[in-house]
This record gives structure tokens, sequence and C-alpha cells, in this order.
């Protein structure tokens, strides 16, 4: 989560920091509409953040810093149009906790569930499934607060204001409530296993197109990778057994967080060592189980760590990879983490980063603690590579991109600067951030 601390708010990973002005906690949208007036009348900025987990300076402010812990709750459910409406603040884990309450579920999810719903949206925040688009797909309307404080209900009626409200990186106002889409809750079998690079992107298709949900984490300096398959099931979830869970945590706590940032930290002291601590590199190994859904996508997360994530069009995967690869060697850089390599469907959302295109998103870490200089190169000649493929960067990760280099691969970009033009005229949500990617 995000730190506050005497005024100072830090982002997840410790690379971000604000002053901001004045910190609120509104519990409604009275409120929030009367915070934003008055910040306008004064010529201050506004900034709402969700729990600080983009590694990009999106959410930070000198200005005022809106927290919407406070209006995060269930208003309405909806079981013949399959939605559900909730404030804006509410965490992916409490959503998911409510629905499943409900019987209800969303049908796909990142890898963590710590965000907000809407900090997650507004940055086209994804999992990974051929057939599923990233979580702003999910969103059949929202309410939403401008730079006047004025509160609009945006449904797909408003045609391109809504469609720019939908992935809006902050940039546009505060969404104080979402409708959002929902399917029946359904369970998930995952099956884990490494495999060799080679081999998996020679069957990279198959692999992809014949499962619900298909990922691969590739081991730098070694030819694994550690794929994770993920398919619908009718199977029940078995009871678990004392033993059941203290495997459950050996594997996802022990092994992959705690042994696994023990070697990241082993080869930050002596970087040399990297590529043979990588050949030792934790993994459960070979284990397949069945839970609820939304209990597979979400993992723990407790070694921090810095990350670039662009997506391309999905064709260009294994190529860009292998080019990812030789550049790792030749450039001499030394990777203690994981590159993830997810997918998904294409969507007509204007900032989606899968705006009209199947994707694959290649995404690179750093451990947290590494000097800044060793990994802004690996990040940038990872972005020399991806953004050769028209790449486009996650809007809450690292990239080094701005607006002239950003708005020729989004189609609709300018219908996106004219909504921000409508709903945003003197600039109130502007920050550091959004000067970079949208150039004012
Ligand atoms: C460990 C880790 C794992 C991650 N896993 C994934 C993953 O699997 N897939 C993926 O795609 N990304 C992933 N991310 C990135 C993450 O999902 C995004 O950065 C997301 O934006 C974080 O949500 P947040 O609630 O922390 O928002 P913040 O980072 O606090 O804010 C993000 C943006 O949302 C805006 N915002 C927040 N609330 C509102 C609102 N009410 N109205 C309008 N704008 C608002 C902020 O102003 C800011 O611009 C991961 C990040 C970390 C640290």
């Amino acid at each position: 989560m995000a730190r506050y601390s005497k005024g100072k708010w830090t982002n997840w990973a410790g690379n971000q920091v604000s002053r901001p002005h004045h910190i609120h906690r509104p519990n409604d949208e009275e409120q929030l509409a009367g915070i934003v007036q008055r910040a306008a009348a004064e010529g201050r900025t506004v900034k709402p953040v969700g729990t600080g987990h983009s590694f990009t300076a999106t959410a930070t402010t000198s200005g005022h810093l809106i927290r919407l812990d406070d209006m995060g709750s269930l208003s309405h459910v909806d079981r013949a149009n399959a939605t559900v409406t909730v404030g804006a603040g509410i965490t992916i884990d409490a959503l998911n906790n409510v629905l499943h309450g409900l019987g209800l579920a969303l049908p796909n999810l990142g890898d963590i569930a710590y965000q907000t719903i809407s900090g997650a949206i507004a940055t086209s925040t994804h999992g990974t499934g051929r057939h599923l688009t990233g979580l702003a797909g999910q969103v059949k309307r929202l309410r939403l607060v401008d730079g006047t404080g004025r509160v609009h209900d945006l449904g797909p009626e408003h045609g391109d204001v809504f469609q720019a409200a939908r992935v809006n990186v902050g940039a546009l106002g505060i969404v104080s409530e979402y409708t959002l889409g929902v399917v029946p809750a359904f369970r998930l079998q995952a099956q884990e296993g490494a495999r060799k690079l080679d081999d998996l992107l020679e069957n990279l298709d198959s692999l992809v197109d014949g499962n619900d949900h298909f990922e691969f984490f590739w081991l730098p300096h070694t030819p694994w990778a550690l794929t994770k398959r993920n398919n619908r099931t009718d199977d029940p979830v078995p009871p678990r057994t004392p033993v059941d869970r203290a495997r459950h945590w050996w594997s996802k706590t022990f092994i992959e967080n705690i042994g696994f940032g023990a070697l990241c930290e082993i080869g930050r002291r002596r970087p040399s060592l990297i590529p043979r601590l990588a050949t030792a590199l934790p993994s459960s190994g070979q284990s397949t189980y069945v839970n609820d859904s939304f209990r597979i996508y979400a993992s723990k997360r407790i070694v921090k760590f810095l990350e670039m994530e662009y997506s391309i069009p999905r064709e260009h995967c294994a190529e860009a990879l292998s080019r990812i690869r030789s550049m790792i060697d030749t450039h001499g850089h030394l990777v203690s983490f994981p590159v993830e390599v997810r997918f998904t469907a294409a969507d007509d959302i204007t900032l989606s980063t899968a705006h009209g295109r199947e994707s694959a998103y290649i995404a690179v870490h750093m451990y947290k603690g590494t000097p800044w200089p060793v990994a802004e190169r690996y990040f940038r000649d990872v972005e020399e590579i991806l953004a050769s493929y028209s790449g486009r960067p996650h809007w809450g990760k690292l990239h080094f991109r701005s607006a002239g280099d950003l708005a020729p691969l989004y189609p609709k970009w300018g219908s996106f600067i004219g909504a921000r033009n409508e709903l945003d005229p003197q600039r109130v949500f502007a920050n550091d951030y959004t000067r970079q990617v949208f150039g004012d």
C-alpha cells in the first residue's frame, strides 16, 4: 500500500513521493465535488489516488490529494443485466469478496488485488486471457466529477467522452462510482510448471489459444520459463487439510516470496552472481490445484521491485522476446527478476493499451535497491525493442515516452484530448505525469 507519514505520500514501490498541500477523505460525491470546486477557485490542482501501486508519477501531486477509502461500498446489484454498482474507492480484494458472497465474480483480473478498482481501471490494468479484455472492459457506466465540480453520469450513449473516461489516467476528473459487468462465480484449475523457452515460443499460439488464461515467466540467464495455465472447471474446491495449507504456504509464501527475495538480495550485493543464482531460481515445481477464480488470479507480492511493461501486437511476441533475450546477453545486463508475458483480447477503449489489437504484454522488472542507472539502462534497452513494434507502455508502469511518441500509437488520441478539454479545461487534474504523457 501507499504510505502516508507526516503529510508525505509514498507509493508502494517507494520510487514516487508527494508532499500534497492537503489530504482529503470525502464520504460522498457532494463533498468530493465541493473539494474540486474550492481547489479550482484557489487555482490549485487535485489528484485522486488509489493504493499507490503505480510505478509512474501518475498519482503524485503538490495540490489536493484525494483518498476515496470511505467511498468504496456496493450500492446496487442488477442480476438481470449482470452488473454491480460500487464506490470507486473499493479495493479489488474487497470487491472480490463482496461479489463472491453474491455468487458473482469479475471475469478476469491482474495478478494482485491490493489496488483500488478506480486506480486499476484508470491505468488500463489487465490480466491474461486471449478472449478477455483488461478491467476497463467491464465498465458499463461511471460517475465522474469534472474539473469544475460538475457531476457526469456517463454511459455508452456519451460516445467518445465515455470511451475516454474508462481509461482516464487520472486526467479527466474523479470517478466516484462504477457500474461493472460481472459473471456468475466460477472456479479455475491452475496448472503450473517449467518449460524450455524455445519450445514454448514454438508452441506459443496453441498455448495462448488453448487455455482460458495463459502466461509465462522467462528466467533471464537460463533457457527456462515457468508457465501458468488457468482454465475453468466444474471441479469443486477440495477441502484443505493443515498439510495442504502448510504446502501452499511453503510454495507461495516461502519459495516464491521469501526465498526469491533472498536470492534477489544476494544478487543486489554481488551482481556477478546473478546468472548463477538464476539457475537456482525457485519454482514451486509442477503443480495443479483448483480454487475460486479470484483466489487463483491474485498472488502475494512481498518482494519489492520496479517494473516496466509494454503491450505489443500479439503476433510479434515470440520475436520481441527473442530479441530481448539476445540483448540481455550482448549488453551484459544482470537481471534477477523473470520477464512476465501475458495476452489479452482487443478492445475499443480510447487509451486502453489493447485498443484495436490483440495484445501481448511483456513486463520487465528490477529488484528494489538496484542502482537506478543500472535499472534505467535495462528498461531503456527493452523499451527500444518493444517500441519498434508500436509498443504502448502501461500507464502505471515505468517508461520514458512522452506525448509526441504516444499520440501516434492511439488512433483516437485526439478524441481523448477533446474530452479532456471539455471536462478539465483549467487542468485541475494536471501533474508532472500528465504533462509528460499529454504534453500540456
Ligand atoms: C505488485 C504489483 C503488481 C501489479 N500487477 C499488475 C497486473 O497484474 N496487471 C496490470 O495491468 N497492472 C499491474 N500493476 C499496476 C497497477 O495495477 C496499476 O498501477 C494501478 O493503477 C494501481 O492502482 P492503485 O489503486 O494503486 O492506483 P494509483 O497507483 O494510486 O493511481 C493510479 C492512477 O489512477 C488514478 N485514480 C485513482 N483513483 C481515481 C479515481 N477515483 N478517479 C480517477 N482517477 C483515479 C490516479 O490519479 C492515478 O492516475 C501492478 C502493480 C504492482 C505494484
